[in-house]
């Protein structure tokens, strides 16, 4: 199999496998027929693209959707592969065209429409039968099945393949089929001796969120806002609100468009052009946009109504983040919309069918109503066994995660002593905000209006928890009123600490509200600085992303595509971008061993980048961090594993493993807290350790979420946006965290 990596190299300019693509392909490069599972983004294409490449002949391409296949041959003839499509939409001399080449054997993959393939009294196939055909591939493969989601009768054909080709294996590749389905498939193929490779449904890049729906405007303005310049989808049920939607977001300045399938056709296809183009940053839209669309950075999908079933919600989201980075399902929920879709699903005389939208219908309900893990309940319905808790959605951020409230409990406590435990807590509430509604002589107290930072509502929420607790009491009867307990002294007088979970959700509700500031400016040094008497081990796996960089990196993507008329990702990945922002190439052999450079783009496109890269490193003194990525590559991971941490290191982790706090370990070692952290760190960077467990989830996950949006900033930066609540040992183990997470795709 080594010629097949050196073969990934060399077309694609990737350096390793993902998933099962080697299984596969040494499984079709055997002479056997094969079934591919493997959610969006997964990178089903390779699979036999990388085949097609290393066969003498020609592979067929089975593909439903004219629009992908366009995109499919543009991708291969941008990696200087010779490729080509046949379907409706080429004229009668761009036809001749590609059967020249195809007799010339100039093709190595052919995608043709199912009806193309088998249609006109099979004389296609018989002209085939005189072609040397090395592979065929069923993409999109659930289409085959009446028990799929979305059944082409046309597809029912293609079981004709296997006897007219007999000696020649067949590759069929979904993203979604259950049981049934794949049943179907293998059936329908009639595939003998096969392999099916199964992968995840899990997405693990992408974050799931749900919020509240009501006055959902309010919220979504700033969410996307704060996206930047990144692309996203929103969904809405109904022709008429995409368009108010997206109306109403351009009136905010955002720049949205329309799209639904009551637009004319050529609204329709200029409109999706402009957004696989990054011409259109947002695409309101109904679920008729986004079959065909494979661009690969979408960051985000939002829904603004609840989608009548998971099936299409996991469709829908799973538009985000083909490329692999990190991306966000973001959904607006109100009961009201069930309510409202179940009027809708009814179909009338079709009991049977209705029952099963219906009850589709409550399991989707069922998914924002859930208390577990989002991801784990979306694994579930699948079928999937999922862990407890994945980190990624908003249950599982919220879930058992408290944040220190000590102030805001302070400054509770503090107002009812003051106004001697005789009042209730809607007086107690407008006491805290300042309200004028308070007793003159209160008013003129000094904690009066100390709690200014909380609403009504969330300041009831606070009182309820702190109740809970047991750090106040209310009297019985008709008026009850606040009171301390004994427990209060401990944290008014003694500093106890009071850890809050509502604070936590007021936190992930807030979060999307506040624009994070731009962080990185062109000033941004490579590498971490290193702080005076911090010890911290290996600075040079942290590698910050230059965002000035990566901007103009864009731009010239863009003039290629423009250039090209191409879509920008065709050209490079935001991936790809986001490497060469990070380990910043200097020559072109350090341009090489950036994922996504292949020998054709190499030599196409290699020396403009270059010397963006090298400009901007002349400008700002910055070397090269290429040495950073080798580090990444799995052969030198092992080595730097098998040299191991040092004893030092080892023994704090083993305190640590023991139950002791970092404070405990720096005690009783002689050591600084800042070292301690420093040794955990390593563990954090090899994933071994979550950290979560050494500092405070919330305080994690807005850094996060920073790093998530903004890429890998240096400490400074971080600090700069997030505020002197978060120590550097703190942004540190964070840093290393995202680098973990970034590995694991
Ligand atoms: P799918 O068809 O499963 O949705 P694609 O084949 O379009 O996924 O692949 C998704 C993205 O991942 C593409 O940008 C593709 O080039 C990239 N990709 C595929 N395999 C690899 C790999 N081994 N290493 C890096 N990137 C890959
Ligand atoms: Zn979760």
């Amino acid at each position: 199999m080594q010629d097949m990596l050196t073969l990934l190299k060399q077309h694609f300019g990737y350096t390793e496998f993902r998933h099962n693509q080697r299984a596969i392909i040494e499984n079709i490069m055997a002479g056997e027929d094969t079934v591919v599972l493997m959610p969006t983004g997964g990178g089903k294409s390779i699979c036999y693209q990388l085949p097609a490449l290393a066969l003498k002949g020609v592979t067929i391409v089975v593909s439903p959707l004219i629009a992908l296949m366009k995109d499919q041959v543009d991708a291969l003839l941008q990696n200087g592969i010779e490729a080509a499509y046949l379907n409706s939409t080429l004229n009668t001399r761009e036809q001749h065209f590609v059967y020249n080449q195809l007799r010339d054997g100039h093709i190595k993959l052919l995608y043709v429409a199912p009806e193309r393939l088998i249609g006109g009294d099979g004389k296609f196939l018989e002209y085939l039968s005189g072609c040397n055909i090395s592979l065929i591939a069923i993409d999109e493969a659930h289409c085959i099945s009446q028990w799929g989601h979305d059944f082409r009768p046309e597809y029912l054909a293609l079981g004709q393949l296997k006897t007219q080709f007999p000696g020649v294996p067949i590759i069929a590749l979904t993203a979604t089929a259950d049981q049934l389905t794949r049943k179907d498939i293998i059936e329908k193929l009639a595939l003998k001796r096969y392999k099916l490779f199964e992968n995840s449904f899990n997405r693990p890049n992408i974050n799931y969120y749900v919020r509240p729906k009501k006055q959902y405007f309010s919220h979504l303005v700033p969410y996307l806002k704060s996206k930047g310049d990144d692309s996203g989808i929103i969904y809405c049920l109904s022709r008429a609100s995409t368009e108010t939607l997206a109306d109403d977001l351009r009136a905010e300045g955002i720049a949205a468009e329309a799209y639904h399938a009551g637009l004319n056709r050529q609204v329709r296809e200029e409109r999706q052009e402009r957004f696989l183009k990054d011409d259109i940053r947002i695409m309101v839209a109904t679920i008729a946009f986004g079959m065909g669309i494979n661009k690969s950075n979408v960051r985000f999908v939002v829904h603004v109504d609840l989608p009548k079933n998971i099936e299409g919600y996991y469709q829908e989201t799973g538009r985000a983040g083909r490329d692999g980075l990190p991306s966000e399902a973001l959904l607006y929920y109100s009961a009201g919309d069930v309510f409202k879709l179940k009027n809708m699903t009814t179909i009338d005389g079709n009991r049977a069918q209705s029952d099963i939208m219906l009850k589709k219908l409550d399991q989707m309900a069922g998914l924002c109503e859930t208390r577990v893990c989002r991801r784990k309940y979306l694994l579930n319905y699948f079928d999937e066994e999922a862990p407890e808790y994945c980190g990624k959605c908003d249950r599982c951020l919220q879930k058992d995660l408290k944040v220190e409230g000590t102030i805001p409990v302070q400054k509770l406590l503090s107002a009812v002593f003051r106004l001697q435990g005789r009042f209730g807590i809607n007086y107690v509430i407008d006491f805290l905000r300042g309200s004028s509604t308070v007793k003159h002589e209160h008013s003129a107290i000094k904690t009066f209006g100390i709690g200014k930072e909380y609403n009504k509502k969330e300041w009831r929420e606070i009182i309820r928890e702190v109740l809970h607790q047991g750090y106040l009491q209310q009297s019985q009867g008709e008026y009850p009123v606040l009171m301390l307990t004994p427990a209060s002294e401990e944290v008014l007088f003694k500093n106890a600490k009071v850890m809050l979970a509502c604070l936590a959700e007021f936190a992930l509700y807030k979060k999307s509200r506040k624009e994070i500031p731009a962080a990185s400016t062109g000033k941004v040094q490579a590498g971490i600085g290193t702080l005076p008497g911090s010890t911290w081990v290996e600075p040079s796996q942290i590698v910050p992303l230059h965002q000035e960089l990566l901007q103009s990196l864009k731009a010239l993507r863009k003039e290629f595509a423009v250039k090209e008329n191409v879509p920008p990702y065709l050209v490079f990945s935001d991936a790809t971008l986001q490497e060469l922002a990070t380990f910043l190439p200097l020559t072109s052999s350090h341009i090489a061993q950036i994922s996504g450079f292949g020998e054709h783009k190499l030599a196409k496109y290699g020396d403009a980048f270059l010397e963006e890269v090298q400009d901007y490193c002349l400008k700002n003194h910055l070397s090269t961090q290429v040495h950073a990525k080798a580090g990444k590559e799995p052969p030198a991971t092992k080595r730097k594993s098998s040299q191991g941490p040092n004893a030092s290191t080892q023994q704090s982790w083993q305190m640590f493993n023991d139950g002791h706090r970092v404070a405990r370990i720096a005690q009783e070692r002689g050591i600084t807290e800042s070292t301690v952290y420093n040794h955990l760190g390593n563990y954090v960077r090899s994933g071994e350790l979550d950290v979560n467990q050494i500092m405070p989830p919330m305080k994690v996950r807005d850094a996060l979420n920073l790093l998530q949006t903004k890429g890998m900033l240096p400490l400074k930066s971080m600090r700069d946006a997030l505020g002197n609540q978060y120590s550097y040992d703190e942004l540190k183990l964070v840093q290393l965290h995202f680098l973990w997470l970034q590995e694991q795709y």
